[in-house]
């Protein structure tokens, strides 16, 4: 089955990476996808490597994503990195509302939709983060879950912004542990979220989203997953840390 949503990759790469590793990963992934048309090929550095990364990939078709920003534009906020800084760097993407972020900073559906409407402001594509934890799911409670975190993380968007923004289904148990949804795990909350997408907005926007998968994505899974009707791709942390797999995962999926 074709889908006519393009999809999309992003490498999340966390807490890792000196400035020299980033650039390393960088060359290797340039050699790796430099063909690649079918998908768009995102990399998440730390902050403090954007700004080399940005210049290394600028003649690749490799863009560039940050993993978190402030809801604010300027001011007193120690620590903090507004959306026009990283635009700076020509960043496209941010990365929002992550289950650590959720988990370490205790982030609420609620910033995390000021951060969503300060990344449009900006005219960044934020890639906004829901998914449920094992006691959730074990309870029966996935899609309560992700109904509350979609219609609060992305509260006050307008339907043009929805379309641009990037949704990453994302179950708290399958991030980091080698345990990946199956496929129908994955298509089941994926499709479920895009009806509610159509209750919240409407249909042609629901259509038009692109949901990506997150947990454990490794080349050796990436196909089947990417073959469900409502997974548009996905985000990748472990095995985007290295181009190698990162690279197969891409190659996999539109192969
Ligand atoms: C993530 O942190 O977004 C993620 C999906 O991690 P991993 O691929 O390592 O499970």
């Amino acid at each position: 089955m074709t889908k006519d949503r393009k999809l999309i990759f992003a490498g999340n790469w966390k807490m890792n990476k000196t400035v020299a590793e980033a650039l390393d990963l960088v060359r290797g992934l340039k050699i790796e996808l430099a063909n690649i048309k079918e998908a768009d090929i995102v990399v998440c550095p730390p902050f403090t490597a954007l700004s080399e990364v940005s210049k290394a990939i600028l003649d690749s078709n490799i863009r560039l994503g940050a993993q978190d920003m402030s809801p604010n534009n300027v001011g007193a906020f120690t620590g903090e990195i507004a959306a026009v800084m990283l635009k700076e760097f020509s960043v496209r993407y941010v990365i929002l509302g992550h289950s650590e972020r959720r988990q370490y900073q205790k982030e609420s559906d609620e910033l995390i939709a000021k951060k969503a409407a300060a990344s449009h402001a900006a005219s960044l594509k934020p890639i906004v983060c829901v998914g449920e934890t094992l006691s959730e799911r074990d309870g029966g409670n996935t899609q309560q879950v992700l109904e509350t975190q979609i219609r609060g993380s992305l509260a006050g968007l307008n339907k043009d912004q929805m379309t641009e923004t990037i949704i990453a289904y994302e179950p708290v148990w399958a991030i980091g542990t080698g345990k990946t949804a199956t496929s129908d795990q994955a298509e089941e909350a994926h499709r479920f979220i895009r009806q509610l997408l159509g209750q919240v907005f409407d249909e042609t926007v629901a259509r038009k989203v692109r949901i990506q998968y997150g947990g454990s994505v490794k080349p050796s899974n990436a196909r089947e997953l990417m073959s469900q009707p409502d997974v548009d791709g996905a985000l990748v942390g472990g095995a985007s840390l290295e181009s190698r797999s990162f690279a197969d995962i891409i190659k996999n999926s539109i192969g």
